[in-house]
Order: structure tokens, then C-alpha cells, then sequence
């Protein structure tokens, strides 16, 4: 007989999924499996909106299979352990970010770089191991191997903490693993949205001096002032990209769109380091002779592994690290995603998942 989300497991669970490439988001009853002896399930209490999301509900990367029920960033309370949980009890203060599974075993795994495995499974959209879909967060609870569950730091707040699942490890796995983690360095970060506004807060927790590049001077206040960056740079404004020329040891670059690199590889001093995070959909232009002179790097860097996101949740915590959100209703969801889509947040929406996802 064919299985059907709402049949395949024997858990029901309910959220709001996307079913065409409109996007749009609705209700949808789907399953879940029941607890297995590894696993770990938690409600779900608060979900972030990552801009992901917005490209997976409109299948604009040609992966989306529908219905897809989003999210990558799940903060909850831990509901059933299996009995042979060794780290999690029920009660416990738990998250979920990009990953739910992985082979274990490959070269990848081996060294907690599960974000490099060849057969990984995202958490929404993806097959799990059993031959069935996952489905994110934008619903009631999770369920998962308690390796890919993350602990909750006491004192990390829940939703503004939640986004960090996603747009924390994105920046903070490439600070570490690129060198870019001491006192005293010059960086750069080019964006200021989700993931540019959070860079920020690493780049500074790790006693960086932070320099903003924005295409416009619209966003100066805010990041010296609230996010205490201690230089903000028009990138369209030529004399000023040339005041930093040469200045800079490392760039986190979180921009999507289609944009020039050399402006920022100029700002970089000898062996800089420029990485990106963000995913324009077309090439990007480097000329060798920027990269050939000063023996500079350009290098990417997509999320992070289980033990390393369990790292970045603790050193978030107790540097008082959380992104700047906007609490809102799940019934809000589709206007957030217009106004996702127009950059009209500042900076990241997440949803009170457990105040107002009811059942249909
Ligand atoms: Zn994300
Ligand atoms: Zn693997």
C-alpha cells in the first residue's frame, strides 16, 4: 500500500508547508516516526526563519520536493528519550539546526564535519535514512538521533538564540577554521542581514577589530551603534574602499546576490583571507593577479558540524551572543516571507512556534 506523510509513521504530527512554487504556506498533517532507541524528541518551541527557507519554498535552488515544511533552526523542551539516550533527559532545553543525519563514517564524519558529508540529511527536504522526507521546524516537534541534538546553554535565551542554529555556525565555523579567531584581527563583514549582523557579534566576541561593508549608508548607525562594529564602509563608494585598501586580514562575505569581489580583495593585506557564506547564483569574477599578489585566499564555508555548533551555542551563551529577531505568530509566516524577500527585517523573524501552531 502507499504511504503518505500523514501514514508513513506512526506519530502524528502537524506544521505549515509550502505545497507549490508560490511558496505559500498552509497547515499540513504529516507523521513522524516513533522514538527510536537512540532518539531524542522535543517540542517544539521557537523556529527561525532563515532565508533558506525562502529559496526552498519557491524551489529556486531546483531541489524542493513538495510539500515542504521548512526550518533549520528548532529551539525546545526534550518530551521522549529512547532508552539508550545516554546525553538528554526528558525536561531538557534542546535545539535542531541544518542537520538531523549522517553516515558516521565517512572521512567527514570521522573529524565532526558532518556538514561535508556526501550522504547528510538536512533537516527539511531531504531522505532520511528510512526512505522517507523530513520536515522542519515550522511545526509541532522533532524528532532525531540525539547526536544531531544540540544542548541548550542555561542562559542562551530561546528565541533570539534560535536563529543562531543556522546563521551562528555559518559564521562562526569560518572564523575558527580560517584562523580569523584572534585578538586584535582586522575583519570585515560584508551584509548586514541575518547572517552579516551575527558575524558581527562573533567577529567581536573573538576581540576582532570589525569593519561593515554595506551598499549603502543606510545601515551605518545601527552597526556602530547597536551592533558596536567599530568601522562601517559604503562599498560603492570608492574612496572610501580605498581608505581600508590593504587594511584587513580576513572578510566574511555574506551577501547572495550577484556581486564584484575585488573590491573587497583589495582591502585585504597579504595572505587575507576572503570567505563566503553567501550563495549568489551566478560566478563570481576573480582576477588570479589579485590573488597571485599578496598570496590571498578566497574560500567558502557552508554551516558547521554537530560538536562544533554545540561550541559555538556555548561560547554564544556566555558571550551574550543572540541575533536581533522579530517574534512572530505562525499565521504570520507568509507576510514575513514578503518581507524576507524585501530585506524588511531587522534581522531575523522567528516563530513562537508553541503560541500559536494549532492543530487542524
Ligand atoms: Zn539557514
Ligand atoms: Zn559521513
Amino acid at each position: 500500500m502507499a504511504t503518505s506523510p500523514e501514514s508513513e509513521h506512526p506519530v502524528k504530527a502537524y506544521g505549515y508547508a509550502a505545497r507549490d512554487t508560490s511558496g505559500k504556506l498552509s497547515p499540513l498533517t504529516f507523521s513522524r516516526r516513533a522514538t527510536g532507541e537512540k532518539d531524542v524528541r522535543f517540542k517544539i518551541l521557537y523556529c527561525g526563519i532563515c532565508h533558506s527557507d525562502l529559496h526552498s519554498i519557491k524551489n529556486e535552488w531546483g531541489i524542493t520536493t513538495y510539500p515542504v515544511t521548512p526550518g533549520h533552526e528548532l529551539v525546545g523542551v526534550v518530551t521522549e528519550i529512547g532508552s539508550k539516550v545516554e546525553k538528554f533527559k526528558i525536561g531538557d532545553k534542546v535545539g535542531v539546526g541544518c542537520l538531523v543525519g549522517s553516515c558516521r563514517s565517512c572521512e567527514n564524519c570521522a573529524i565532526d564535519f558532518e556538514q561535508y558529508c556526501p550522504k547528510q540529511v538536512q533537516t527539511y527536504g531531504f531522505t532520511n535514512f528510512d526512505g522517507t522526507k523530513t520536515f522542519g521546524g515550522y511545526s509541532d516537534h522533532m524528532v532525531a538521533d540525539e547526536h544531531f541534538i544540540l544542548r541548550w546553554p542555561e542562559n542562551l535565551p530561546l528565541d533570539s538564540g534560535a536563529p543562531l542554529l543556522c546563521a551562528g555556525i555559518t559564521t562562526y565555523s569560518p572564523l575558527k577554521y580560517f584562523g580569523l579567531d584572534k585578538p586584535g584581527m582586522k575583519l570585515g563583514v560584508v551584509g548586514l542581514g541575518g547572517l552579516g549582523h551575527v558575524a558581527v557579534k562573533m567577529a567581536k566576541a573573538f576581540g576582532a577589530e570589525v569593519t561593515v561593508f554595506s551598499t549603502t549608508a543606510g545601515k551605518k548607525e545601527e552597526s556602530l551603534e547597536r551592533l558596536k562594529a567599530d568601522h562601517f564602509i559604503v562599498s560603492k563608494d570608492e574612496e572610501q574602499m580605498q581608505s581600508v585598501a590593504g587594511t584587513l586580514d580576513g572578510i566574511i562575505d555574506t551577501v547572495s546576490a550577484t556581486h564584484p569581489i575585488a573590491p573587497f580583495l583589495s582591502a585585504l593585506k597579504q595572505q587575507g583571507k576572503l570567505v563566503l557564506v553567501g550563495a549568489p547564483d551566478k560566478p563570481l569574477e576573480v582576477a588570479a593577479f589579485s590573488l597571485i599578489v599578496g598570496r590571498k585566499v578566497v574560500g567558502g564555508s557552508n554551516i558547521g558540524g554537530i560538536k562544533e555548533t554545540q561550541e559555538m551555542l556555548d561560547f554564544a551563551a556566555k558571550h551574550g551572543i543572540t541575533a536581533d529577531v522579530e517574534v512572530v505568530p505562525i499565521d504570520y509566516v507568509n507576510t514575513a516571507m514578503e518581507r524576507l524577500l524585501k530585506s524588511d527585517v531587522r534581522y531575523r523573524f522567528v516563530i513562537d512556534v508553541a503560541n500559536s501552531l494549532k492543530p487542524t
